[in-house]
């Protein structure tokens, strides 16, 4: 009987096991969603009860972090794991336009690649914005298949259709108004894409690959065109929201959340899924109506004040994730070490990564190990946080502040007690800034950046 017992409590100290049926994952990327846009993270105007009950069902983040303050970078920091800096994603242009030169290095390793091996078919659907060269196209970054937007939305403007009918951030923009073509593994089949449908077509191929690869092991990465400029929605959902067109973009992301999540239980993968929903950066505060709100946190896109970086982040799997909300920091970079840890693949060799594996708080609830999160703008490195205290040695707004403004010593904040970021209390806390500065040393001196790609 004794041992018994003791063979019992050993089985319910052994982490969760998924030897058998290796576990699927699902990112789902939005575009500009603010900390403060969804039902569950505090809005009172758009509804979102398909992400809210992935909320109430999953573990809900109240400080998690895009690696980049605009999409781009984001974007290249969530598939590589790695600070943007290393990658060479970032810089003065702050994005990829068409007419840049470089793109993903076909060096890095992208979740995709660091799961083919371990036998995963991998989906990229939605806006990609990491390069439309050769070399850095989703198809030649791992993924087997790939249908979305190459950049974003509102690139590729047509003049001679937009005179006089305002520009992306137009409350109701012309469907035809954007060259940007859609394409299906490369090949356009769609210029101008028609952003009405976009959404919903996203939704279709999504829940198709689903249906396709449940035999499983895949990875789908589902990067949203919306909620960013110009703001489109589907027939259904135009004109619904209390919010206007950024709304019903928003009602219709948390439609297809839904329909996601239900592919899954229909398919009985839910327990064997990982779902991840985040976004790319903080609301584009600048587009008025169709900007969306940070919250009570500071600035939004573009910014290293809290509201360009901390966003909403759901992570869902029933019966393997205890239904909570966590005050712990994470960060996008830290899907690929979990990615790998699910798939129970090692690392590929040598390669430096800066986030960790979450699987011990998703499936274990522990307490994570404290770390340093950085904050850069471009190349520059703004601002660290360090448990609840956050150093500021550059502050900008998102747009429209033309130069940087230094700080000597540094603002400090305690996100604690100050998450909106007003009061500096500096002078009192010598001690929080010289642990921060520490670490800030430390990453310095470890990162060696990349060649620059925006260019
Ligand atoms: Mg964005």
């Amino acid at each position: 009987m004794k041992l018994f017992y003791v063979l019992i409590s050993l089985l319910l100290l052994l982490p969760p096991s998924f030897a058998g049926s290796t576990p699927n994952l699902v990112i789902i990327f939005a575009d500009d969603l603010g900390y403060g846009d969804l039902g569950s993270y505090g809005s009172p105007v758009i509804r979102t009860p398909n992400l809210d009950r992935m909320a109430a069902e999953g573990l809900r983040f109240t400080d998690f972090y895009s690696a980049a303050e605009v999409c781009t970078p984001s974007r290249a920091a969530l598939l590589t794991g790695r600070y943007p800096i290393r990658s060479g994603m970032c810089g003065n242009r702050r994005v990829l336009f068409p007419n840049s030169k470089g793109g993903l290095p076909p060096a890095e390793i992208t979740i995709a690649e660091a799961l083919q091996p371990a036998g995963y078919a991998t989906a990229h659907i939605g806006k990609w914005h990491l390069g439309i060269h050769e070399g850095s196209r989703p198809n030649e970054q791992g993924f087997d298949f790939s249908f979305g937007l190459p950049y974003s939305n509102d690139m590729d403007a047509r003049a001679e259709i937009l005179k006089g009918k305002g520009g992306s951030g137009s409350p109701n923009p012309p469907h035809d108004g954007w060259n940007v073509p859609l394409l299906r593994d490369g090949k356009i089949v769609e210029q101008p894409a028609d952003q009405t449908t976009l959404t919903k077509r996203y939704t279709d191929e999504a829940v198709k690959f689903i249906t396709e690869k449940k035999g499983g092991p895949f990875f789908l990465y589902f990067a949203h065109t919306f909620p960013h400029v110009p703001m489109f929605a589907s027939p259904a959902f135009k004109g619904k929201s209390r919010a206007g067109i950024y709304g019903d973009a928003v009602e219709e992301i948390d439609w297809s959340t839904g329909e996601i999540l239900e592919a899954l239980r229909r398919h009985e993968l839910a327990e064997n899924t990982l779902v991840f929903f985040t976004s790319d950066n903080g609301p584009w505060l600048i587009m008025g109506d169709q900007g969306g709100s940070a919250g009570l946190l500071r600035d939004g896109k573009g910014s290293t004040w809290e509201g360009g970086m901390r966003v909403p982040g759901i992570a869902w799997m029933p019966g393997r994730i205890k239904p909570g909300v966590t005050p712990q920091l994470a960060h996008t970079m830290d899907l690929l070490p979990t990615a790998l840890a699910l798939a129970g693949t090692p690392a590929p060799d040598g390669l430096t990564l800066d986030g960790t594996d979450l699987s011990p708080l998703l499936f274990e609830s522990k307490t994570l190990p404290p770390r340093p999160f950085f904050y850069y703008r471009g190349d520059q490195l703004f601002a660290c946080r360090l448990g609840e205290w956050k150093a500021h040695f550059k502050t900008q707004t998102g747009y429209g502040q033309p130069k940087p403004e230094s700080h000597e010593p540094p603002l400090l904040f305690h996100l604690g007690r100050d998450p909106s970021e007003k009061r500096n209390v500096a002078a009192d806390h010598a001690d929080a800034l010289a642990q921060i500065q520490q670490a800030v040393k430390g990453h310095q001196s470890g990162i060696v950046p990349g060649a620059p790609q925006l260019r």
